[in-house]
C-alpha cells in the first residue's frame, strides 16, 4: 500500500507491507465484528488467517488477533493434513520467539500432528521450511518426550483439551513485551 508517512500530504493512511485483501477483511471486521466466510482450499485458508493475525498484531488490534486466532485454531483442528511449510515459513519471518502464534504451531506438529511429514529425508520438498521452526521442533520433542516424559496419547490428549483461548492476546504486553516472559510458561 504506498509507501508509509505521506498522511500529512493527503487524507490517505498508508499502511507498508499490507495486503489489501487483508486490510479489507480487517475493514469488514470492524463492522461485523466477525471473519468472513472460510475460503474452500484449506492450505490458501490457513495462510490467510495467519496473514490476519499478524496484521492484528503489527497495528495492535488483540480483539481481531483473537477472532482469527479461534478461526485458524479450529481449520487446523478439523483437518488432518499439516500446514504447507510456506505458511510455517510466513509465520516464522513475522513473527518473534515465544509468539503464541509460533506456540500453536509447535503444539500442533508435537500433539496434534506429525513431526514426520515435515522432515521425512524420502519427502521432496519444494519449499524448504524455516532453520528456527525446525530448531523448536526438536527442543520442544526432547522437552515433552524426554524431560517430561509424556507420551503420545497424553500429547494428543492435551491438545484436545486445550481451547484456542489458551493462545489469545490477552493483554497488549503480551504481545508487545513477550520477551520477558519465563520461557517455561511458553513454547
Ligand atoms: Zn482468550
Amino acid at each position: 500500500m504506498r509507501n508509509a508517512c505521506a498522511e500529512s500530504e493527503s487524507d490517505t493512511v498508508l499502511l507498508p507491507n499490507v495486503e489489501t485483501a487483508t486490510f479489507q477483511e480487517f475493514f469488514t471486521w470492524l463492522y461485523l465484528r466477525q471473519l468472513s466466510e472460510p475460503l474452500k482450499t484449506t492450505g490458501a485458508e490457513r495462510m490467510r488467517l495467519v496473514k490476519l493475525w499478524v496484521f492484528a498484531e503489527t497495528y495492535i488490534v488483540p480483539e481481531f488477533q483473537n477472532a482469527a486466532l479461534d478461526a485458524l485454531h479450529k481449520s487446523l483442528d478439523k483437518h488432518d493434513s499439516m500446514p504447507a511449510p510456506s505458511v510455517i515459513n510466513y509465520v516464522y519471518e513475522n513473527t518473534i520467539y515465544r509468539s503464541p502464534l509460533r506456540k500453536l504451531f509447535i503444539d500442533l506438529v508435537l500433539e496434534h500432528g506429525s513431526i514426520t511429514s515435515y522432515f521425512d529425508p524420502a519427502k521432496v520438498r519444494p519449499t524448504p521450511i524455516d532453520a528456527d521452526f525446525c530448531q523448536e521442533v526438536l527442543f520442544n520433542y526432547a522437552l515433552r518426550y524426554e524431560d517430561e516424559g509424556l507420551n503420545k496419547t497424553q500429547m494428543e490428549k492435551a491438545w484436545d483439551s486445550r481451547e484456542s483461548c489458551h493462545y489469545h492476546v490477552h493483554n497488549v504486553k503480551d504481545t508487545v513485551a513477550s520477551l520477558d516472559i519465563p520461557s517455561k510458561n511458553l513454547i
